[in-house]
């Protein structure tokens, strides 16, 4: 028995394996091209703008609720004929095509081309202070909410390229960015280190880790600091703080299957969202860890549907072998 002639097995030309911007608008774009997509929502539905207030950076909407922007995303995906489905990938076998994912409820996906639209999603201090001040000055994303901070005071956590270029960039609006490392020596490479340590709105705290961030129903106040050295504590007062101590790609289902950076990042040919299997695409979040915004993930996700389209039309698949109407369609 072939793959797709199991029971309990729905078969695709293209499933979209998440439901953030990349994941919706390869759906409306794998729609529109009559490929009849099925698109697995997976954990999050809407992705990591479902968790966010004002996004103030989505073209044609001057601000617009992170949660109000995915959902109208959604029906349009909905209203585009995109069959979305209530389920999360447990497993992928990519080995040869039709390709096979499983979900956690044991449905079988079947496909000629997969669009991963996983994401990632940032690493945070593990707080419990930290989670009750997230949107209300606590972001992992000074693109996002830097905007927010003008002549304010913020804190930036972590010693990376990620840490210093935020607060570079907090410093186009932040009256003073602290940026608070563990160590005494930064992990960002020199050019960073050199802007960072130019930049006269910026102050070094080193040897220093977050302990608490303290705050009140107006939102975050300071963050309390305990010295690396000695555990001594002290307090510094701040209105946001910046947690930008990496991101985690959600790959693990792939390892082994798809070429990886050595951080979990999906490797695809550069202008493009190819993968390293002909007929898989990675769309958004889960391949770039530069830009990390909702338009670009859509950007990516309009080309990944677009290149599986042009994949599916020069080859004759196991399902358009079957059948007949769209063989001669596509041949
Ligand atoms: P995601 O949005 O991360 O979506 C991933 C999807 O994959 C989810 O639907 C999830 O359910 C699904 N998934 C994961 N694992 C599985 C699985 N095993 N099976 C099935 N599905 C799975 N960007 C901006 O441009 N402007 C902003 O103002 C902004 N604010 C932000 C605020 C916050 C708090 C955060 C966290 C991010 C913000 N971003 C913002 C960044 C933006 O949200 C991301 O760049 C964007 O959502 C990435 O889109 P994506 O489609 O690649 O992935
Ligand atoms: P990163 O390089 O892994 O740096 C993470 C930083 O966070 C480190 O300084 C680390 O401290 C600190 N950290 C980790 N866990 C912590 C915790 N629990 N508490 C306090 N601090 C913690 O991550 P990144 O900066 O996000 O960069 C990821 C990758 O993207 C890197 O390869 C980076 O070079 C690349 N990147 C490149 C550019 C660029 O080239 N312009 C821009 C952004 C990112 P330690 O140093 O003590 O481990």
């Amino acid at each position: 028995m072939s793959k797709t002639e199991e029971p309990n097995v729905r078969h695709s030309k293209v499933l979209i394996i998440g439901s953030g911007p990349a994941g919706y608008t390869a759906g409306v774009y794998a729609a529109r091209a009559a490929l009849s997509p099925v698109l697995v929502e997976g954990p999050q539905p809407g992705g990591q703008l479902t968790i966010t207030t004002d996004v103030e950076n989505w073209p044609g909407d001057e601000s617009v609720l992170g949660p109000e922007l995915m959902a109208r995303m959604g029906e349009q995906v909905r209203k585009a004929g995109v069959d979305v489905v209530g389920d999360l990938i447990v497993e992928v076998d990519l080995t040869a095509a039709p390709f096979l994912a499983i979900g956690d409820g044991g449905t079988r996906y079947t496909a000629d081309t997969i669009v991963v639209a996983t994401g990632a999603s940032a690493r945070w201090l593990g707080l419990e202070s930290e989670t009750a001040y997230r949107g209300s000055g606590v972001s992992a994303c000074a693109t996002c909410d830097g905007f927010f901070y003008r002549n304010r005071i913020c804190a930036v956590v972590g010693g990376g390229n990620t840490a210093v270029e935020e607060a570079l960039y907090l410093t186009n609006f932040a009256e003073k960015v602290y940026l608070i490392h563990r160590r005494d020596t930064l992990r960002a490479d020199r050019t960073n280190q050199a802007r960072l340590h130019a930049n006269p709105k910026i102050e070094m705290i080193w040897n220093a880790e977050v302990a608490e961030v303290l705050g009140d129903t107006g939102g975050v106040t300071a963050v309390a600091l305990r010295d690396t050295r000695d555990g001594a504590i002290s307090q510094l007062p701040v209105h946001g703080l910046f947690v930008a101590i990496g991101h985690d790609p959600a790959t693990a289902l792939f390892k082994g299957q798809l070429h990886m950076d050595d951080e979990g990042y999906i490797l695809v040919t550069p202008g493009s969202t190819a993968t390293s299997v002909p007929g898989v695409f990675a769309a958004g979040d889960v391949q770039d860890k530069l830009f990390r915004q909702a338009v670009t993930s859509a950007g990516m996700g309009c080309m990944a549907a677009l290149e599986a389209e042009r994949y599916l039309a020069g080859h004759n698949t196991h399902a358009i072998a079957a059948d007949g109407a769209d063989a001669n369609l596509l041949n």
